[in-house]
């Protein structure tokens, strides 16, 4: 009984909650499992990825992000403990900031990312001052306005550097993209 408990209880503990964030992990739904039969989840990241990954060791805190954390870290010289402590400079790893510096580099630099196409691969990319650095980023675009605003790029075939972005709400983003179009000029409108 007591081992059937244990096992029990194991599993509660293992189970992640549907919507609850573990890290900068929000839990989206069960995934199968893997080879190893050990049980996925399909998780969110703060920086925008979804990844099927093995639900224990997220639970039990030990995968905070979906890698891009780490990944960062590694790249700044900070090393993986870096990562797992959050200890960038300014300690600022919780700011919702610091997670759109994170997607931006997703998008940009690394292939094996979905978005990567629409940007990176069809060059985009993220100025040198930037790409290493969440700090200059942060000075140059200052805090987000509000949780509706996120980084629009000002013109679209441009890069993400000083000059070509601004934080815009999804409203402001639609009107914008409308507004490039329309000055693009339509078939219609040919004299
Ligand atoms: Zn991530």
């Amino acid at each position: 009984m007591v081992s059937g408990f244990l096992s029990t209880l194991a599993m509660i503990v293992m189970t992640p909650v549907k919507g609850h964030q573990y890290g900068q992990l929000t839990a989206i739904a069960p995934a199968g499992k893997n080879t190893s039969g050990r049980v996925l989840w399909a998780f969110r990241c703060s920086c925008g990825n979804e990844k099927r990954m093995v639900a224990g060791p997220v639970v039990r805190g030990v995968h905070k992000s979906c890698g891009c954390l780490k990944r960062a870290a590694l790249k700044l010289g900070r090393g993986a403990q870096g990562a797992r402590n959050g200890n960038f400079k300014h300690g600022k790893t919780s700011s919702p900031e610091f997670w759109i510096w994170i997607g931006l580099r997703r998008r940009c630099i690394y292939a094996s990312y979905v978005s990567y196409p629409r940007y990176g691969g069809r060059g985009i990319s993220l100025c040198e001052r930037w790409r290493n650095s969440f700090e200059n980023f942060l000075a140059d675009v200052g805090p987000r306005p509000s949780a509706e605003h996120t980084i629009e790029r000002i013109d679209d075939s441009g890069h993400y550097e000083p000059g070509n972005v601004r934080w815009a709400t999804t409203a402001e983003r639609i009107n914008g993209a409308a507004h490039r179009s329309a000055s693009l000029g339509t078939p219609f409108v040919t004299k």
